[in-house]
């Protein structure tokens, strides 16, 4: 008899259980906001790595110190070719491209392109395609992908057969820090979504610059960097990182190889996932505490280069700047940086 009311008992007790559940289930869905519970992240997890003994040697990359490399070691008028980690440097000169155009040609490879035109940048659109189309991996499949809050703005360009061209609507933002600061976070989206499926490498480049010489297969790598133009000759002191504690992207003063710019980088696709991914996390743990980075996202693309390190890096003919005479070390400029109205871009 008491037996069976217990056993009556409980069974009540599970069918409410189970009936309650099902309400908060339901329930959960209907609310505006997400219960799941968060906290702030704390700046230093991103730089945190475990000592491994032996199987994961770059693991502690982050803690070792060791001397700056310079791209001007050699000789004024020579560049370093390689990095302390055996990247090659890349520059005009240290390959032959008809070799490399006979070995990458018969992958089939389908190289991708993103740029961002967002409000007053779609005046670059025209220039930046016409020139792609002219110098950017001539004889492969490219795609580009062009990011705007503005579809209608984007001129057509005619395209060589073999070059697709895809127009992807995004919302625009009234800072344009902001602006270009989502490109991490829209980057990984788009790759996860779309992008990985479509391409074999992906490069990201800001919309404000031209091509100017030929940019082939010496590119591809599995994470590619390129060397900032305004910081090549001077200490690791001197580069313009995020230097507070409080950020995810600080880095210390006896850290850092080269100064990188955030307006070209890629790599294989699923590293450039990882990559943009990683900085939006930071990014996002930032934003979480009310920072934002000195130099936005090229802060975070400098943190993590520095303990992912890129596997090829181009010189800065690879991401020049206009207003820069040509010093006697760059033989050739292929991609640089338009002279614009930034006051009135970013009004
Ligand atoms: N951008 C944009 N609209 C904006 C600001 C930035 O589309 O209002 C994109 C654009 O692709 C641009 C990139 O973000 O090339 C980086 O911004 P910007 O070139 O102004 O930065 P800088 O090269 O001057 O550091
Ligand atoms: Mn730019």
């Amino acid at each position: 008899m008491r037996c069976g009311r217990l056993g009556l008992g409980l069974g009540f007790c599970l069918l409410a259980g189970v009936g309650l559940c099902i309400l908060w289930m339901y329930v959960e869905n209907l609310l505006p906001v997400s219960y799941v519970p968060y906290y702030l992240p704390c700046p230093e997890i991103f730089n945190m790595k475990l000592q491994y003994k032996g199987e994961k040697p770059f693991q502690s990359l982050a803690q070792s110190q060791y001397p700056q490399p310079k791209l001007l070691e050699q000789r004024p008028t020579e560049l370093l070719t390689l990095t302390p980690w055996l990247a090659p440097i890349v520059s005009e000169g240290t390959f032959n491209p008809e070799l490399l155009q006979h070995m990458y040609q018969p992958l089939n490879l389908t190289i991708g392109l993103t740029v961002f035109a967002v409000g007053k940048y779609t005046c670059f659109v025209q220039r930046f395609l016409e020139s792609a189309e002219e110098f950017f991996m001539q004889g492969y499949q490219v795609h580009y992908y062009i990011f705007t809050d503005n579809p209608v703005a984007i001129p057509h360009v005619p395209l060589s057969p073999s070059r697709l061209l895809s127009i992807i609507p995004i919302q625009g933002y009234s800072h344009w820090e902001e602006i270009s600061t989502r490109r991490m976070e829209t980057i990984s989206q788009h790759i996860a979504t779309r992008a990985h499926r479509e391409v074999d490498y992906l490069f990201c480049l800001d919309v404000d610059m031209v091509f100017r010489n030929p940019w082939g297969a010496e590119t591809l790598g599995d994470l590619v960097a390129a060397i900032h133009p305004g910081y090549y000759a001077v200490s690791r002191q001197q580069f313009p990182y995020e230097r507070r504690h409080v950020s995810t992207a600080f880095v210390a003063d006896s850290e850092g190889d080269f100064y990188y710019g955030g307006a070209v980088f890629g790599g294989r696709v699923a590293s450039v996932y990882e990559f943009t991914r990683g900085c939006h996390m930071a990014i996002l743990a930032d934003k979480a505490n009310g920072i934002m980075a000195a130099w936005q996202e090229e802060s975070h693309l400098n943190r993590r280069f520095i303990s992912h390190k890129p596997s090829k890096v181009l010189s800065p003919e690879y991401i020049w700047d206009d207003k820069k005479p040509q010093p006697p070390s760059l033989k050739l400029i292929r991609f640089s940086t338009l002279d614009k109205d930034t006051y009135w871009l970013r009004s």
